[in-house]
């Protein structure tokens, strides 16, 4: 496999370039297209070589520079050819916590290779990669394209002798224990339920249709605040004055962009409503391109949800198909064309801004704010970005009326919310519950509690990101506002449960990898700190630890704080700042001993 002379040239791609034509016509500009002919060439040649990436270059008129640039900023394109089948093991917390570590050393042992290896035989390559946002499978693995969990040893062992026989991990939506009306997850187990006839039959697009041909763009808006509806990326920003912002009075073009790029460790409800529902989703975009004026949007999707891709396209023809998408839609004077943009693996491109500049072509560098996107956003024009669990409500809330969504909340945030339960619970998975229900329900009384009676230690309630809480702290209502209150964040609602069996340290130390791994290194404190506290953290979890570590870790995670110019810096500062504040006693037994007080 390492032999340069046996590999494909750039001509093998010259019968890819009317596919790849039509890839660029669906965009503004035409770099902006780099990424979605980055991923042909790939499933053409297995890898992006040098000659690759001229003839792409060639294909969008920018610099060979700027294409290698951008290979080399996102994870998914590989510069080297892979194995046949390539294993792709998540080396992330949710993953650690059910024995991912073990079914790595199993499959690196069976094939006889470590991570970053190919097999002789060119059969095998053995990679770990950070969380694949599917961790109610944990542990869990990607062969190729497909999704694979959890990792039994029978799995291990089908992976090795048959990888072509491997079932892709279904869907694990648990329900919406204490809620009358579910709005979110209320087709997810209707039979067809991503097709459009059981949408349309279920009375899907009415309110597309309402808004469109009934309605102003300002009763919409007027609607949806009413309701209450926040954020549920996280940020947790009020939806109807987001949708306010976008100036009416501009001749340029207006953009929606939707934000699927589900990147947060301990979540996975993005994917759940692209894969179960995607009809709910688009018929929220098109309210939501209504009521702000937006004609085109682009849905970024998180690359390495392949099957959720073909679920959208589908969805997207169907509904053109049905006149609900594309020119005058509902025989109106509304045009509305979306279009699915895979992304390529960078985590920071779940940030707003960082977003944009990978749509339009580039590498996921945060801008600087002001201006806000709603201002100076795609291609340098007024956008709105929304998360896909914020639109999924969109429906539901103009059907039955912003009162009625904001009563269904709890305190200032109206509607329901998915949670993504992993870690150590009986039953790990997908739930719709009240924003106001409480950690210590979620944990005990829908996922059934912790395996193999043991105790409660610690749970990180909002993604990896959000700072973690003791197990006395759980009484605590799920919102955005109570969970400031407590110190903590409701982030992406993905809640990671620790059992008391869990070493905090290394628990850090897989956090704090993972912030090390993204960070998008343009500036210095976020570049140089996730670094050194990964080191740091590294050197304590190695059983080398000094009596300074500890101060000088808060120390360093304090000077990044506020300091960068995205968030990212801050939410790498969290973990460290949480875990030593609340778990200090571990961690200075660490320290003198050189070791884990639990250990047995
Ligand atoms: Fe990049 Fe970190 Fe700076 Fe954000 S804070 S822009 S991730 S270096």
């Amino acid at each position: 496999m390492s032999s340069t002379a046996t590999l494909p040239s750039a001509s093998t791609l010259e019968p890819l370039r009317p596919e790849a034509e039509q890839i660029v016509a669906r965009y503004e500009r035409r770099p902006a297209a780099i990424l979605s002919v980055l991923h042909l060439v790939q499933q053409r040649l297995g890898f992006v070589s040098m000659d690759a990436e001229a003839w792409v270059a060639d294909l969008l008129g920018i610099s060979v520079a700027h294409v290698h640039e951008v290979v080399t900023f996102y994870t998914l394109y590989h510069r080297q050819p892979v194995g046949t089948y390539h294993l792709q093991v998540c080396a992330n917390v949710s993953c650690m916590l059910r024995g991912g570590e073990h079914s790595l050393a199993a499959l690196s042992k069976k094939l006889g290779i470590a991570p970053g290896q190919t097999t002789p035989d060119g059969r095998f390559t053995l990679s770990t990669v950070e969380c694949l946002c599917a961790c109610e499978h944990a542990p869990m693995m990607q062969v190729n394209d497909t999704y694979v969990g959890p990792l039994t040893p029978e799995i291990v062992e089908q992976a090795v002798a048959h990888p072509d026989q491997l079932s892709p991990a279904p869907l694990a939506f648990r329900g919406a224990p204490g809620l009358n009306e579910p709005v979110l997850s209320a087709r997810f187990t209707t039979p067809g339920s991503e097709q459009i006839a059981t949408y349309v039959r279920d009375d899907g697009y009415q309110m597309a249709r309402k808004a469109v041909t009934e309605l102003t763009p300002d009763q919409v808006i007027a609607e949806v605040t009413k309701a209450n509806l926040r954020g549920l990326g996280g940020a947790g920003f009020p939806t109807g004055k987001k949708w306010a912002f976008i100036p009416k009075d501009t001749t340029q073009p207006k953009f929606l962009v939707v934000n699927a790029d589900e990147g947060e460790p301990g979540t996975f409800k993005d994917r759940y409503l692209v894969e179960r529902d995607p009809h709910r989703l688009l018929e929220g975009m098109i309210i939501a391109g209504y009521a702000t004026g937006c004609r085109k949007a682009y849905i970024y999707l998180r690359g390495e949800y392949v099957r959720s891709a073909q679920i959208l396209q589908q969805a997207i023809r169907e509904a053109a198909e049905y006149g609900f998408l594309g020119k005058k839609i509902f025989n109106s004077a509304f045009d509305f064309e979306i279009v699915v943009h895979r992304g390529a693996g960078a985590y920071i491109c779940g940030e707003e801004t960082a977003l944009l500049e990978s749509l339009e072509g580039k590498k996921g560098f945060p801008r600087l704010k002001p201006p806000f996107p709603a201002i100076k956003g795609l291609f340098g024009c007024p956008t709105v970005i929304n998360n896909v669990e914020t639109l999924a409500c969109v429906p539901a809330l103009l059907r039955k009326g912003g009162e009625w969504f904001a009563k269904l909340g709890f305190g200032r945030t109206g509607g329901t919310r998915l949670f993504s339960l992993s870690g150590h619970v009986n039953r790990p998975g997908l739930y719709e519950a009240s924003h106001g229900v409480t950690l210590r329900q979620l944990i005990f009384d829908h996922a059934g509690g912790i395996p193999g009676g043991r105790a409660l230690k610690a749970v990180v309630p909002g993604g990896i990101s959000a700072k973690i809480l003791r197990a006395d702290e759980i009484d605590v209502p799920m919102d955005f506002d109570s969970l400031l209150e407590a110190g903590t964040m409701a982030g992406s609602a993905g809640v990671i449960v620790m059992d008391d069996a869990t070493c905090m340290v290394k628990a850090l130390w897989y956090a704090s990898k993972f912030f090390a791994h993204e960070s998008c290194g343009q500036c210095s404190p976020c570049r140089e700190g996730t670094g050194w506290l990964h080191k740091v953290v590294s050197r304590i979890a190695d059983g080398h630890g000094r009596q300074e570590d500890l101060d000088y870790l808060l120390t360093v995670a304090g000077n990044m704080e506020g300091k960068t110019i995205c968030v990212f810096a801050d939410a790498a500062a969290w973990p460290i700042q949480s875990y030593i504040t609340k778990f200090r006693p571990e961690f200075e037994y660490h320290v003198r001993h050189g070791r884990c007080e639990i250990e047995t």
